[in-house]
């Protein structure tokens, strides 16, 4: 049972909660989940169901998206890269520095115990910032865009999206594209995954030649047609002509 502010769980008396995200009347609560993190913080996830057929809409603007080291993604639209948020950087370098700290401290003290909470909970800050991040981008494509088209990459080595450290062990892509699919699916939208051996880096979006090779280091493409652009925007138009051809 929720009431405003409060949620009462079996077993337990009203409990003060922070929601961050209505549930609206027509939808039912199937069940609950609490969780605790390391530095005692108490989360529940609400199973909802509800009756929701999205009209499918029709399909005008389309945008390819090219996964990128750096950022998240390069759009084939504007050639932009997602960025994240300056703050975000900050907090990893304020990371690293809270663990030199610790390495400092002698094994089991107090002092190393407390710099481990501190530890922990500037984890949860970075973790909760990049689910933010992740979701503030996904929204605005999926409110802009009725069709994204992504490539259905291997989720090994990605982790280190958006440079989050090897001591962040996360999926920041795998996350974002589910974000995006959900996002899509709820307006009627669609998220197409296209084939991971479509050669989308080596491919020319202005005369369609594929190359033989290329490599890595090489950011600009360049083709012996005179096209010249930055590498993940070439990919991410070659990318959405793939999705619209697999559309039609
Ligand atoms: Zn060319």
């Amino acid at each position: 049972m929720l009431f405003d502010g409060y949620i009462k769980l079996p077993k337990l008396k009203l409990v003060k909660m922070k929601q961050h995200r209505e549930i609206p009347s027509h939808h039912i609560i199937k069940s609950c989940t609490v969780s605790r993190t390391k530095t005692g913080k108490h989360y529940i996830s609400i199973l909802i169901e509800y009756e929701h057929q999205p009209v499918q809409k029709e399909v005008q603007a389309v945008v390819g998206l090219d996964f990128s080291m750096n950022g998240l993604f390069v759009d084939s639209e504007e050639g932009k890269t997602a960025n994240s948020l300056r703050f975000y950087r900050q907090s990893l370098e304020k990371l690293a520095k809270e663990q030199r700290i610790l390495s400092r401290r002698k094994k089991g003290s107090n002092r190393w115990h407390k710099q481990r909470l501190n530890i922990a909970k500037l984890h949860e800050r970075v973790a909760n910032q990049r689910k933010d991040f992740l979701h503030k981008e996904s929204h605005k494509l999926a409110k802009r865009y009725d069709c994204v088209v992504i490539e259905d990459l291997n989720m090994k080595g990605m982790s280190r999206t958006l440079n989050f450290g090897k001591s962040v062990a996360d999926n920041a892509w795998g996350m974002f594209t589910t974000f995006l699919q959900y996002k899509l699916e709820e307006q009627g939208k669609r998220l197409i995954k296209i084939d991971k051996w479509f050669p989308s880096s080596k491919t020319c979006s202005c005369c369609g030649r594929v190359k033989e090779s290329l490599s890595l280091s090489e950011r600009i493409f360049h083709c012996d047609c005179g096209f010249v652009a930055d590498r993940d925007w070439n990919a991410s138009i070659n990318i959405k002509r793939e999705g619209l051809r697999c559309l039609a």
